[in-house]
C-alpha cells in the first residue's frame, strides 16, 4: 500500500508541474489531501414541482417543448432564444441568452431537463443549463469545489476523478470495524468517493456521516489526549486544607447552597488538593451564585497556606467583589484589598509589600494584578470573572515569577454546550444549572422606540414605588454614523422629562474611574432613581432595589448580551421588569426580540445566539481555539459532536486503544499530532 500522505500530487495523471503549484495555494500538496478536498457545496439538480419553488429560485425541472423556439440577434455576438415548454401543469417560457446553436436540438414534445433561474411573476426560466431528454437521476447533486488560480470547478472533478481512479484503493481506513457496524456507516473510502461523485442525496447524507464522525472524533481524540496527559504531567500545587474548618464556614452563610453550587464546590476542592494544576470553567447563569462560590475556594487556599488573586475586568466590578467579599468573611480574620489603577503613591507601594510578605490573603483587582512590580509571597489560586482574556501569556508571566496557581474562570455567559466541548476542549467545565429558590421570573417586554412615553409612564410607576431603574444605550455620544440613542442625550431627556421628582445619573466608560465610583455610590444609596448608562455596568453591578431595565436599541446587542443586562435587576425581593426598545428590520432581529420575552434561561439563550450567529460571530471575531472542520459543522451535527466525545474518552481510558491492532491508526494520528509533547503544557 502506497503512503497518500508522502505521495505528491504530482503523481496523478493530468497534474503537471504547473498545476502542482496552483494546487499547493490551495493547500493540497499530497494525493491523499486532494482525495479528502471536499466540494464546499452541490449544486442541486433535484426536479422540483414548480408549485413549491420561490420566486427567483434556482430549479431544475423536466418538461416537454411546445412550439417553435425563436432566435434573436443584437449586436455582434448577443442572441436570445426562446421556447414554451410544459412542466407538469405549467405552460413556461424558457430564455437562453447566447447560445444559438440549441435551437438545432430543441425538437416539439421532446423531453428537455432544464435548469435555471425561475420568474415566478412572468412564468419564465433564465437557463443556466439544459440536458436534452429527459431527467437523468445519475446527476442530481454536482459537487462544486473552491478553487483558485486558474484551476477550474471542473478540472478539479477530473483531477479527483483521476486520483481516485488510480489512488482510491490505497485511501487508508482509520475506524475500527466495531464502529463503523456500530453506527452502520459506510467504508472510508466509499464515503470520500461519495462526497465527490454522489449519486444521490441519499448517499450523500450517510458519506458526511461518516466524516462528521470521523473530524470530531479525532479532534476529540487530540484534545481528550491532550488534556489527560496535562492532567497526569502537570505539576502544580497541593493544597491541603481542613475540610471541617471549611465546613464551618460554609456552615455559617447567610443560606443553604443550592444542589448546583454544592456540586461545583466539589469539583473545583477536588481539583485544588491534587497536586494537577486546575484549569477550569465555572459557568454559571448571572445571579446564580458564583461568587460565593469563589470566596469557598479562597477561603480552602487560604486554609492551605496560600494567597489568592480575583481579576475582573473592571474597577466597578473589583470593588463590588470586596464589598461582598468583605461581607462574607466579616467574622474572620482575613485581610482582603484592593488593587485598581486609583490606588497610587504610597498607599500602593504598602499593599504590595504586604502582599509580598503574604500579609494580604485576597487580593481583588483587574488585569493589573499579575504585572511586573506585583509580587505574591505564596500565590495559590487565581480566578478570573467574566473574562475569557486570561490566557496562556499571563500564565507564562506567572510561572516566571514562581508560581503556578490553579486557576478557575468564571462567566456568566454560559458557553453553548457545543463550544463548551470544543473551544474549551482542553479545559475542565463546572456549569451552575440551577438557581437560588425564590427567584422571580424578570418579566420582559418589547416595545418599539416610540412607545417611550408609555415606557417612561411605567418606569415612572415602580419609581412611585420606592424602585431604581437603569436605562442602557448603547454609544456614549451622538454619532453621525450611526442612528442610535446615545447616553448623554437620554440622559438629557429624561432629566426634562423627571423634572426634578426623580433624580437622574450618567455613567459611562469615559469617566475617571472616580467619577464612577461616585455614581455608582450614589445610585446604590438610592440618591440616584435613574441610571442611564452604557453597557458599562453589564458585569456583575448590584443593586438589588432596582427593578427596571430599560434597553435603547437592543436590536444591536446579542442575545447573551441583553441577557447580561438583564440579569442587573431581578436582584432582590421585588418583582422586576426588562424593557426592551427596538425596531429590528430583519426577521433575524425581530426573532431575537421575541426570544428575549419567552425566556430567561441563560444556557437557552446562548445556544440560539450561537445558532442564529453561528459559531465564529459567537465570541465576536474567529477564536483561535474554535476548530475548523472540513465536512462538520459543530452547530448542527452537535449530536455526533456528543457521541464522538464519549467514544474518545472511552477510547483513551481503555487498555485496547492503546495496544490493540484495531486502533492502530487511530493511536498513531493521536501520537503523531504532538499532542503529548511537553512543550503544548502552558
Ligand atoms: P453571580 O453568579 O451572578 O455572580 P452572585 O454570586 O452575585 O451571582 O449571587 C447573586 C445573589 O444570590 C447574591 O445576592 C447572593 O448572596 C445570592 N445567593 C447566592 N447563593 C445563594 C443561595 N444558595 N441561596 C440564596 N441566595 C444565594
Ligand atoms: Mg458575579
Amino acid at each position: 500500500m502506497s503512503n497518500l500522505k508522502k505521495l505528491p500530487v504530482t503523481e496523478i495523471k493530468g497534474i503537471g508541474e504547473e498545476t502542482a503549484i496552483a494546487l499547493s495555494t490551495m493547500g493540497i500538496s499530497t494525493v491523499e489531501d486532494i482525495l479528502l478536498y471536499f466540494p464546499y457545496r452541490y449544486e442541486d439538480f433535484r426536479l422540483r414541482d414548480l408549485a413549491d419553488v420561490k420566486h427567483e429560485e434556482k430549479i431544475t425541472v423536466e418538461g416537454e417543448v411546445h412550439g417553435e423556439p425563436s432566435l434573436m440577434y443584437y449586436g455582434r455576438k448577443k442572441s436570445r432564444l426562446t421556447f414554451r415548454a410544459y412542466v407538469g401543469r405549467y405552460l413556461v417560457k424558457a430564455v437562453c441568452f447566447n447560445r444559438p446553436y440549441y435551437k438545432d436540438k430543441l425538437h416539439i414534445n421532446e423531453s428537455v431537463t432544464i435548469t435555471g433561474k425561475w420568474d415566478q411573476h412572468r412564468q419564465t426560466i433564465t437557463v443556466s443549463e439544459i440536458h436534452f431528454g429527459p431527467f437523468n437521476r445519475q446527476q442530481e447533486v454536482e459537487p462544486i469545489y473552491s478553487v483558485k488560480g486558474n484551476v477550474t470547478v471542473k478540472q478539479m472533478r477530473r483531477f479527483i476523478a483521476s486520483a481516485i481512479k488510480q489512488f482510491g484503493n490505497s485511501l487508508e481506513e482509520l475506524l475500527p470495524f466495531e464502529l463503523v457496524k456500530k453506527y452502520k456507516l459506510p467504508s472510508r473510502f466509499e464515503a470520500m468517493n461519495v462526497l465527490h461523485f454522489p449519486q444521490s442525496s441519499n448517499y450523500l447524507k450517510q458519506a458526511r456521516r461518516y466524516f462528521v464522525y470521523e473530524e470530531f472524533l479525532l479532534f476529540q481524540l487530540k484534545i481528550q489526549a491532550l488534556r489527560k496527559y496535562k492532567r497526569e504531567h502537570s505539576k502544580g500545587i497541593t493544597q491541603h486544607f481542613n475540610s471541617d474548618v471549611l465546613n464551618e464556614f460554609i456552615e455559617s452563610l447567610p443560606f443553604p447552597l443550592t444542589n448546583a453550587q454544592n456540586r461545583v464546590v466539589n469539583e473545583i476542592l477536588r481539583d485544588l488538593s491534587t497536586p494537577y494544576r486546575m484549569n477550569r470553567l465555572l459557568q454559571g447563569d448571572v445571579g446564580s451564585g458564583k461568587t460565593v462560590v469563589a470566596a469557598i475556594c479562597l477561603y480552602a487556599t487560604i486554609l492551605s497556606g496560600f494567597q489568592g488573586a480575583l481579576m475582573v475586568p473592571t474597577e466597578i466590578l473589583a470593588e463590588q467583589h470586596v464589598h461582598s467579599l468583605k461581607g462574607l468573611f466579616q467574622q474572620y480574620d482575613i485581610s482582603i484589598e484592593l488593587l485598581s489603577s486609583s490606588v497610587k503613591g504610597k498607599k500602593r507601594r504598602l499593599l504590595l509589600e504586604d502582599l509580598q510578605e503574604g500579609k494580604i490573603n485576597i487580593i481583588v483587582g483587574t488585569h493589573a494584578l499579575i504585572q511586573d512590580d506585583v509580587n505574591f509571597a505564596k500565590l495559590g489560586l487565581v480566578i478570573t470573572d467574566e473574562q475569557h482574556r486570561f490566557g496562556v501569556e499571563q500564565r507564562r508571566v506567572l510561572r516566571e515569577k514562581g508560581f503556578n496557581p490553579d486557576v478557575l474562570f468564571m462567566t456568566a455567559t454560559p458557553i453553548p454546550r457545543t463550544l463548551a466541548i470544543t473551544a474549551f476542549g482542553e479545559m475542565d467545565v463546572s456549569t451552575i444549572d440551577e438557581m437560588p429558590a425564590g427567584r422571580k421570573v424578570i418579566e420582559t417586554y418589547w416595545a418599539k422606540h416610540q412607545m417611550i412615553d408609555r415606557v417612561l409612564a411605567f418606569v415612572e410607576k415602580e419609581l412611585q414605588l420606592g424602585r431604581q431603574a437603569y436605562v442602557i444605550c448603547p454609544l456614549i455620544e451622538e454619532s453621525e454614523k450611526i442612528d442610535v440613542q446615545n447616553a448623554i442625550d437620554v440622559h438629557s431627556m429624561l432629566t426634562h422629562f423627571y423634572n426634578g421628582r426623580w433624580q437622574v445619573g450618567l455613567m459611562h466608560g469615559r469617566l475617571t474611574a472616580d467619577e464612577k465610583e461616585d455614581v455608582m455610590r450614589q445610585f446604590s444609596e438610592n440618591e440616584v432613581q435613574i441610571l442611564v448608562s452604557t453597557t458599562v455596568v453589564e458585569v456583575g453591578v448590584n443593586v438589588p432595589n432596582a427593578t427596571m431595565m430599560v434597553i435603547y436599541d437592543a436590536e444591536r446587542f446579542g442575545l447573551s448580551q441583553l441577557h447580561q443586562l438583564r440579569g442587573r435587576v431581578g436582584r432582590g425581593e421585588h418583582q422586576s421588569y426588562c424593557i426592551l426598545l427596538a425596531d429590528p428590520k430583519s426577521e433575524n432581529g425581530k426573532e431575537r426580540m421575541k426570544i428575549m420575552t419567552e425566556t430567561n434561561d441563560g444556557f437557552t439563550l446562548s445556544e440560539k445566539d450561537l445558532e442564529l450567529r453561528g459559531p465564529g460571530d459567537f465570541f465576536g471575531r474567529k477564536q483561535s481555539g474554535v476548530p475548523e472542520f472540513k465536512v462538520a459543522d459543530m452547530v448542527h451535527d452537535y449530536r455526533a459532536l456528543e457521541v464522538a466525545r464519549q467514544d474518545a474518552y472511552n477510547m483513551l481510558h481503555s487498555e485496547e486503544f492503546w495496544v490493540d491492532v484495531n486502533y492502530e491508526t487511530l493511536r498513531k494520528i493521536v501520537l503523531e499530532s504532538g499532542v503529548l509533547d511537553g512543550d503544548k503544557l502552558d
